[in-house]
């Protein structure tokens, strides 16, 4: 077999072992036993949001994934979003007194939906809401696009955002109840100045993903599943050395989808600066969407690469 093939083969061999099998529940398991003797406190402390009538909680699992516990202080209901350790969340659950309602899973990657389970046993009212396209455990809500999930006075919209993996969705909690911004629940979407990587989908299905985000509120705050934000910012700081809102932002969080516009590159793949850095142009009549997913694809693999090499 030519070397150029066996090394994404045994990418798709690993990868739906994860996905899709008892095998990656089982090395999901040792990565939690891992990460809580690595982390006995967390791998990060993250400090809470709070408006007038909601707390947002970030709670830090594994190695740099994140949870988070959404509680309507005036009823203490509370949502949990991508529950991967169910120790780590229950605890937060525990501290914080409030009634766990409802599960909102991003996708069926084990570091975002692992504690579904675990969690459900311990409240059975629990609703578990996400994708029928991605395997999710113990789903009880399938969710459609721009589809509201109503709990207390959380009212959050789910959009459909495939790439990552088939039937991945982000959830848009609405601020107005609050008089706050809304908040975006990105899973692996989109991270701070990163995206996701494309495991179940197409350059193209990701760019409208993507775009779906960016048209979101500027001031939409962005609670992303993972910590990246040092490793992608270093990155996209490669790619635009000169920009002064990524200088700015190495220095503080969290960001706003307004904020990643300025800096995230799989954002600004229609920007020239991007375009030049990984040294395409538009042929002439290419669809711009099109051309777009080009610049996407090839920005993609230079973070996986650089990633690789760190
Ligand atoms: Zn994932």
């Amino acid at each position: 077999m030519p070397m150029a093939l066996a090394g994404p083969l045994l990418f798709r061999i690993g990868y739906n072992l994860y996905a899709h099998t008892r095998l990656g529940y089982l090395f999901y398991k040792r990565q939690v036993k891992k990460a809580r003797e690595r982390y006995p406190h967390g791998h990060s402390l993250p400090q809470p949001v709070v408006f007038s009538g909601v707390k947002i909680l970030p709670i830090p699992v594994l190695s740099n994934n994140y949870s988070y516990l959404v509680i309507d202080t005036g009823s203490n209901c509370a949502v949990a979003v991508d529950p991967s350790d169910p120790l780590a969340v229950q605890s937060v659950i525990e501290e914080e007194k409030v009634t766990l309602e409802a599960i909102l899973c991003t996708h069926k990657h084990w570091d975002h939906s692992g504690g579904n389970a675990a969690l459900r046993r311990r409240h059975s009212s629990c609703r578990v809401y996400g994708s029928s396209y991605d395997d999710i455990p113990e789903l009880t809500d399938p969710l459609s696009d721009k589809e509201t999930i109503t709990i207390g006075r959380l009212n959050f919209k789910a959009l459909f955002t495939p790439g990552h993996t088939v039937g991945h969705m982000v959830y848009v909690l609405d601020g107005k109840p609050f008089e706050s911004p809304a908040s975006l629940f990105s899973g692996d979407l989109l991270f701070l100045s990163g995206c996701g990587r494309i495991f179940e989908g197409t350059p193209e299905t990701m760019l409208a993903s993507l775009d779906t985000a960016a048209d979101l509120a500027e001031d939409t705050l962005l609670w992303p599943g993972h910590e990246y934000a040092l490793e992608c910012l270093m990155f996209a700081n490669l790619l635009e050395l000169e920009n002064p809102f990524l200088v700015q932002k190495l220095q503080w969080c969290p960001s706003t989808i307004g904020e990643e516009k300025q800096y995230n590159p799989f954002l600004r793949t229609h920007c020239q600066a991007v375009q030049d850095a990984m040294g395409l142009q538009r042929q002439g009549d290419e669809d711009w969407d099109i051309f777009r997913a080009r610049v996407l694809k090839e920005v993609r693999l230079r973070k996986d690469v650089y990633k690789a090499n760190q």
